[in-house]
């Protein structure tokens, strides 16, 4: 496959940097991909397992002659990282980052940026509950869509030609404004996050009472509470920091709903829940037919 981008550097080597990087060397997309982590273990690690072609001290010879820089920090890093990398940007690169909200994101990194240099702000739906160095892999973009948010004015084949990346990496490529990826994302991914969270919360605080007994009889429901609400403490404290505004509007109309349910069970409104779930289920074949989850029993788990 064609290569697009002479030079990458990844800075923060975790979870999608790791994933970014084994997706562009399996279909050939950089010619040199260099990384950069703020801390030297994260840096010992990503030598000892080959993440990056180089691995560098500092943040100036990472972005030192670089075509494309993708920031895969938390969200409420991004600033600081931004403003950090500023003076070291070469002319005409491109600018990305791979944060979960938009609006925050762009806000905090592109007063930052120098004339001459593109920013394109993106996010890959996907992910797992793994973090770190040795969590990435090739396969994590295939076949789930990245989400760009380019600014108005920016130019034409330098978004043409980070869509083609991410196609390459094996994504499909869509394009929102800001407000609306963050709006669509608190009802799809954040608001659903905070739900486990707080499920598990409760279970814990039961679980104290009934003796490990919610852990011993965990049914398919909570454990996949489980699963979502073990993503890491500091990338999900950011989104909800940076994604205030949608988070509690989908929050509001949630607790909404969950009162309307709370009081169909109260007063033995059946035909109540029975239409919601029923509504709720199309949903679920909706995802499935559009090739976005799998109809096979528990998720296809049992199967591993
Ligand atoms: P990760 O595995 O936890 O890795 C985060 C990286 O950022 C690490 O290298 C860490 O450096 C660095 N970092 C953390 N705090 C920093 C700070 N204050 N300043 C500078 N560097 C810092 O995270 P990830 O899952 O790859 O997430 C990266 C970005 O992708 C986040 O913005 C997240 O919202 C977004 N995203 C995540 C997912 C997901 O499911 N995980 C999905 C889509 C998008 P050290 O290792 O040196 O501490």
């Amino acid at each position: 496959m064609a290569q697009l981008y002479d030079r990458v550097a990844l800075i923060g080597l975790g979870l999608i940097a790791g994933s970014l990087f084994h997706a562009m060397k399996r279909a050939g997309l950089a010619g040199e991909v260099v990384g950069y982590a703020r801390s030297a273990q994260t840096r010992d690690v990503a030598r000892e397992i080959g993440l990056c072609d180089r691995v560098v001290d500092s943040v100036a010879e990472a972005v030192d002659g670089a075509d494309l820089v993708i920031l895969c920090v938390p969200v409420g890093a991004m600033g600081a990282v931004a403003a950090e990398i500023a003076p070291h940007l070469k002319q005409g690169a491109l600018v990305s980052d791979v944060g979960s909200t938009k609006g925050a994101v762009i806000e905090a990194v592109a007063p930052h940026l120098p004339d001459g240099v593109h920013f394109i702000p993106a996010h890959p739906l996907a992910g797992t509950e793994q973090s770190g160095p040795r969590s990435g892999f090739a396969e994590l973009f295939d076949n789930r869509w990245c989400l760009l948010t380019p600014l108005d004015g920016t130019d034409p084949e330098v978004l043409e030609r980070y869509k083609e990346l991410w196609r390459q990496m094996g994504s499909n490529v869509d394009e929102m404004d800001a407000p609306h990826h963050d709006l669509v994302l608190a009802v799809t991914s954040h608001t659903p996050h905070l739900i486990a969270y707080t499920m598990v919360g409760v279970a814990d605080d039961l679980g104290r009472v009934t003796d490990s007994e919610v852990v011993q009889y965990s049914a398919a429901g909570f454990r996949d509470f489980t699963r979502i609400a073990a993503s890491d403490p500091t990338m999900w404290r950011d989104v909800f920091l940076a994604n205030k505004d949608a988070t509690l509007e989908i929050l509001g109309r949630f607790t909404e709903e969950l009162f309307a349910l709370q009081r169909a069970i109260r007063t033995g409104d059946g035909e109540h829940l029975h239409d919601y779930f029923t509504r709720t289920r199309a949903i679920r074949r909706g995802i499935i037919e559009a090739g976005q989850d799998t109809d096979v029993p528990n998720f296809g788990r049992n199967a591993k």
